[in-house]
């Protein structure tokens, strides 16, 4: 856990559809219709209330975020951003990656959210490299509350240590560098 221009940075393990907080992001596919992975665990823990508001969305591109109501979920709010798919990293991966963790946060502070849940985006099928992963979205989040005051929590929730440790590194690295 680190501060962060008075928000509370941290990393954990555990299932972001249990978390109690304002707005939890899923990693999605551009289609918003469901996937696997969190995408897939979101949808069953939600309800189906959550597949009927991404319907009307008419999709999303990657890099970008749309928020629905969190269903059932303790979670108020979803917001689903389209990771890329990683190839090379010379694809435009980590520009697109950042987008994600920058919109989602746009969205989230648009909506009135002051705590927020990440999983790893792109760390699952869409194979990045979780170091690299890690460390754009945490100096992708700690540049956004440099800007933006007004939240209070914003966590990492990863799916086991091998995801966990990278972005525990990253978080304590922001909290001694900045
Ligand atoms: P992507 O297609 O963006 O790679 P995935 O859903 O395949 O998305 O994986 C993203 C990350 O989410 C992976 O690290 C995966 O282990 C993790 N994950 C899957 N289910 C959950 C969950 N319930 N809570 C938190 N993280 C999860």
């Amino acid at each position: 856990m680190t501060m962060i221009h008075g928000c509370r940075l941290e990393a954990v393990q555990g299932d972001i559809t249990k978390e109690r907080v304002d707005a939890i992001v899923n990693a999605a596919n551009q289609s918003l219709l469901g996937g696997g992975g969190v995408d897939g665990a979101i949808h069953r823990a939600g309800g189906p209330a959550i597949l009927e508001e991404c319907k009307k969305l008419g999709g999303c591109k990657t890099g970008d975020a749309k928020i629905t109501s969190g269903g059932r979920l303790p979670a108020q709010y979803v917001i689903h951003t389209v990771g890329p798919v990683y190839r090379d990293g010379r694809q435009g991966e980590p520009g697109l990656l950042a987008s994600c963790h920058r919109r989602s946060l746009e969205v989230a502070v648009a909506h009135g959210v002051k705590t927020i849940s990440f999983p790893a985006i792109s760390c699952g099928v869409y194979g990045y490299p979780i170091p690299d992963a890690a460390q754009i979205a945490v100096q992708t989040v700690t540049t956004f509350l440099g800007g933006h005051p007004g939240l209070e929590l914003v966590r990492f929730v990863l799916f086991g240590q091998d995801t966990f440790a990278p972005f525990d590194a990253a978080v304590r690295q922001a909290g001694e560098t900045r």
